[in-house]
């Protein structure tokens, strides 16, 4: 299954990356929790998260989470 949000994230490390930017990063999970919430779902991370790329925020990033489809 697939993590929703921050909550059901099992891992320490969350990694964020973009294809059409090519960017990526690595987050610190409880440091993102005490920001957002643990109720943060990880599709308003990639809007609000900025990874240095260009198109942020635009519709044109394809920022997400590679790990979270294992
Ligand atoms: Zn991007």
């Amino acid at each position: 299954m697939t993590p929703v949000t921050l909550r059901e994230f099992r891992g320490e490390a969350i990694e964020i990356s973009c294809a059409r930017c090519n960017k990526h990063a690595t987050l610190d999970r409880k440091a993102l929790v005490k920001k957002f919430g643990a109720k943060m779902k990880f599709v308003q991370l990639s809007r609000v998260l900025s990874i240095g790329c260009e198109r942020h925020g635009t519709g044109q990033c394809e920022a997400s989470f590679p790990g979270l489809m294992k």
